[in-house]
């Protein structure tokens, strides 16, 4: 099976490749690296292109005999989508609507989609359960909706079957330590408290310690990398298996149930590495709830998907691995 991986060389999409690639399915990664990595993926895996492009991939979607699309490609950092929202519309939400149209001219029938808990906003109920409201508070999140929307329709007027994959707190790095996380700038809590470790970072600031949660900083559901990938096979597994289109759409929290606060993230940090990571306290950053934590038994029921790292130690761990080893990311590689 052919399967097209827009957004391949970031840092989700390359874990995915990855398995996919071991799993056995003719994978071709489709991005425009300007956040990707060339080196994230493997050799001769890689066709780079922008998404907006409808006649290239529609091209490379019939060339390649493609299935399946499994799409990473966004932007998504919060505060960045509620200073230039435009940007976010432009390239997730009118990109999107490109793929799509790529996908009908070129028959592609199956999408795994990058959703994430952004879209229910501030929820109600935690843990987070799907049928949480979906209220998102930035544009960000807002992106994230509308394409679902658009998959939703999409299903019901076109046969397209999809499965939107909300992310919690993507985090960690493959367990050999050769890929991981790299983005420039840097603003993911993990990354930047390992860099504190390494001496390139002076100190790492906490955003608020005045929430109403038990030590006063957020809480949020970090999820291994590599455990996304797997809740992707399993999602095409899905798919495939179940071709109607009239089937229940797949829409599913992927995170592992336990929350973590920003100080037990900084504690897990030092002890793993050893350091003792100066911090400080500092003001609450704009559009951040206080706690967002899955609910991840659908994603249990629905795909048969559990998550195999459930103590944040051990996701730390190959994250100062891949730190460790790589302290200016890919430029190490
Ligand atoms: N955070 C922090 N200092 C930082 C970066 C992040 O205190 O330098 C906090 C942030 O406010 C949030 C948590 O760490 O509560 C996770 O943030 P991150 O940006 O990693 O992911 P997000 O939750 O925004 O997807």
């Amino acid at each position: 099976m052919s399967v097209l991986v827009v957004g391949g060389a970031g840092y989700i999409g390359s874990h995915t490749v990855r398995l996919l690639i071991r799993e056995g399915y003719d994978v071709w990664v489709y991005d425009n690296l300007v956040a990707g990595h060339r080196k994230a993926v493997p050799d001769g895996r890689l066709i780079e292109g922008e998404l907006s492009d409808h006649r290239r991939l529609t091209e490379v979607m019939n060339d390649r005999q493609v299935t399946t699309v499994v799409h990473f490609a966004a932007f998504a950092l919060v505060g960045e989508s509620v200073a230039d929202p435009a940007k976010y519309y432009q390239n997730n939400v009118v990109a999107t609507h490109s793929l799509l149209a790529a996908m009908r001219a070129a028959d592609v029938r199956r999408i795994v989609f990058s959703s994430t808990t952004a879209t229910y906003g501030i929820p109600q109920n935690v843990p987070i359960r799907e049928v949480e409201d979906q209220r998102p508070i930035n544009p960000y999140g807002f992106t994230k909706l509308v394409i679902e929307q658009m998959l939703r329709d999409y299903q019901r007027a076109y046969g397209l079957r999809y499965a939107a994959l909300r992310y919690f707190n993507a985090a960690g790095a493959a367990a050999d330590g050769t890929i991981g996380e790299d983005h420039q700038p840097e603003s993911h809590l993990i990354p930047i408290v390992l860099q504190v470790a390494l001496g390139q970072r002076e100190s790492v600031t906490v955003f608020g310690n005045d929430y109403p949660t038990p030590d006063g900083t957020c809480i949020r559901d970090y999820v291994h990398v590599d455990d996304l990938a797997t809740a992707h096979l399993a999602a095409m597994r899905k798919l495939d298996a179940d071709a109607a289109a009239t089937v229940e759409p797949i829409e599913v929290n992927l995170g592992t149930g336990r929350g973590h606060s920003v100080q037990q993230v900084l504690d897990a940090c030092r002890r793993v590495s050893g350091h003792e990571i100066p911090s400080e306290v500092g003001s609450r950053r704009a559009g951040d709830p206080p706690e967002l934590v899955a609910d991840p038994s659908l994603a249990r029921q629905v795909l048969g998907w559990q998550p195999r790292y459930l103590k944040l130690e051990e996701i730390v761990e190959t994250a100062w691995n891949w730190h460790r080893t790589h302290p200016h990311g890919y430029a190490d590689a």
